[in-house]
């Protein structure tokens, strides 16, 4: 099989480089329910900011299988304070959802090229996709419900400090 192509190369260290800024806005919104108390929360974005990091690593990992070079571009600074734990959540659905866009992209490259290796390869990501835009769906439609409501927020809190993947 032959190598990647140069610009499939580029564009899965770009994607290698998109998936370490999920996991540091995810890791930015931890810090900030951390700060505001609500330790659940706190907790679930964490997991969620691992998870990140294993998207990252499994790319980092297919770079190299394939005899690709790893470019470590810096990773763009992220909030750690937000107006409102729905505001943080919405983001976070927002970001999935331009996840989709740049995965639907590379997946569209591998088809022009013919990279059949790559295709297979960002079939995982693309079920991941569903399930990340489904979490942050559902997460983001308990908070609304919980509206103004601390002790509704509470509530919340507590489920997600169950998360531990
Ligand atoms: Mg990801």
């Amino acid at each position: 099989m032959p190598g990647l192509s140069e610009r499939m190369n580029e564009e899965l260290n770009k994607q290698l480089n998109r998936e370490l800024y999920s996991a540091y806005l995810y890791l930015g919104m931890s810090a900030y329910f951390d700060s505001i108390g609500l330790k659940g929360f706190a907790n679930w974005f964490k997991v969620q900011a691992k998870e990140e990091l294993e998207h990252a690593m499994k790319i980092y990992n297919y770079i190299l299988d394939r005899g690709g070079r790893i470019t470590l571009h810096p990773v763009e600074a992220v909030p750690t304070e937000y107006p409102s734990p729905r505001a943080a959540v919405l983001r976070g659905l927002e970001a999935e959802r331009e996840q989709t866009q740049n995965i639907n992209r590379l997946y569209e490259l591998a088809r022009e090229e013919g990279d059949r290796a790559t295709e297979v390869f960002l079939h995982w990501f693309i079920e991941e996709q569903v399930e990340e835009e489904k979490i942050f769906s559902e997460l983001l439609q308990l908070v609304d419900m919980a509206g103004d409501k601390p002790q509704a927020l509470l509530v919340i809190d507590a489920r997600l400090a169950q998360r531990r993947e």
